[in-house]
C-alpha cells in the first residue's frame, strides 16, 4: 500500500466515530521530542562517568552525538518499565523503582514537539463528532502532564498509559477500554500510530488501523499492518472525508 493509495475516504473511514491516538511519534514527533531529552538524561544519570553514559546509550540504542534514537530502538514503542529494565544493569547504584520514578519525573517536564499543530486539528475532529482518546505505552501521569503543558489537558476524555490497568500495546486492552468508554463498536474506531505495536493493538481489538510516518518507522515497515498510511495526522480530515 502506498501513501497516496491511502488518501480519500473509503467506506471504512466513513463509518468511523472514534479516533484513538498513540502519543509519541503520532501526536508528538518522536525524535524531536525524545532524542535530545534522552541524551541529557543519560548525561545526568551517568554523573560524569562517560563509560556509564556510553553503556546506557548503547543499551537504549541512542546516538549521543546526533541526539537521535536508532529506528530499531526498543524505546521507540516500548513502555517505561522496558526502558528502565534496559538501563538498570548499567547503573549498579540504582534499584528498579527509584530509576522508574526518576525517569517518569524527568519526562513530566519534557517539551513535546507537536507532529502538526494539534489544537486546531483536534478541535476540528472533536467538532466533527469523533470521540477522541490517547493510548500510550508511556506512564499515564507523564502523558497527562505533557498534554496539559500544551494546553490539551481537556482534549481527550480518554487517556490510557501502560500503567492504567488496561495492559500495554501491542495488546488490545487500551483499545477495547476506549471503545467501551465511548460506547462504540471496535470497528467504529481507528487506532492511529507510528509503530507496529499500535497497529497490532488496533488489529487485535478489531479496529481500523492507520499508520503515520512521524515516528521512526517507514511506510514499508507499517503498510503491511495498516488499512491506511498517512504522512502525519494532519492528513486525517481529508482521509475521513471532512
Ligand atoms: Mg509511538
Amino acid at each position: 500500500m502506498s501513501v497516496s493509495a491511502a488518501s480519500g475516504s473509503g467506506a471504512r473511514a466513513r463509518r468511523l466515530r472514534g479516533l484513538l491516538f498513540d502519543k509519541d511519534g503520532t501526536l508528538f514527533g518522536f525524535q524531536a521530542t525524545w532524542g535530545g531529552w534522552a541524551a541529557d538524561l543519560l548525561e545526568r544519570l551517568a554523573e560524569g562517568e562517560s563509560g556509564v553514559r556510553d553503556d546506557l546509550a548503547a543499551r537504549i540504542r541512542l546516538d549521543l552525538d546526533a541526539r537521535l534514537f536508532d529506528p530499531g530502538s526498543p524505546i521507540v514503542a516500548g513502555t517505561v518499565d522496558e526502558a528502565v529494565a534496559l538501563m538498570l544493569p548499567a547503573l549498579p547504584g540504582w534499584e528498579f523503582g527509584a530509576l522508574r520514578a526518576r525517569v517518569i519525573d524527568e519526562s513530566r517536564a519534557i517539551v513535546p514537539v507537536e507532529a502538526v499543530p494539534l489544537a486546531p486539528l483536534l478541535s476540528r475532529l472533536g467538532q466533527a463528532g469523533y470521540a477522541l482518546g490517547v493510548a500510550t505505552n508511556d506512564a499515564e501521569e507523564a502523558a497527562r502532564a505533557q498534554l496539559a503543558g500544551l494546553g490539551l489537558g481537556e482534549t481527550f476524555p480518554f487517556l490510557a498509559g501502560a500503567d492504567s490497568g488496561h495492559g500495554a500495546k501491542p495488546g488490545p486492552g487500551q483499545c477495547l477500554a476506549f471503545a467501551a468508554e465511548a460506547a462504540l463498536a471496535p470497528d467504529e474506531v481507528a487506532m492511529i500510530g507510528d509503530s507496529t505495536h499500535d497497529l497490532h493493538a488496533g488489529r487485535a481489538a478489531g479496529m481500523v488501523c492507520v499508520a503515520v510516518l512521524t515516528g521512526t518507522a517507514t511506510a514499508d515497515d507499517l503498510a503491511p499492518h495498516a488499512d491506511a498510511v498517512l504522512p502525519d495526522i494532519g492528513h486525517l480530515p481529508d482521509w475521513l472525508g471532512l
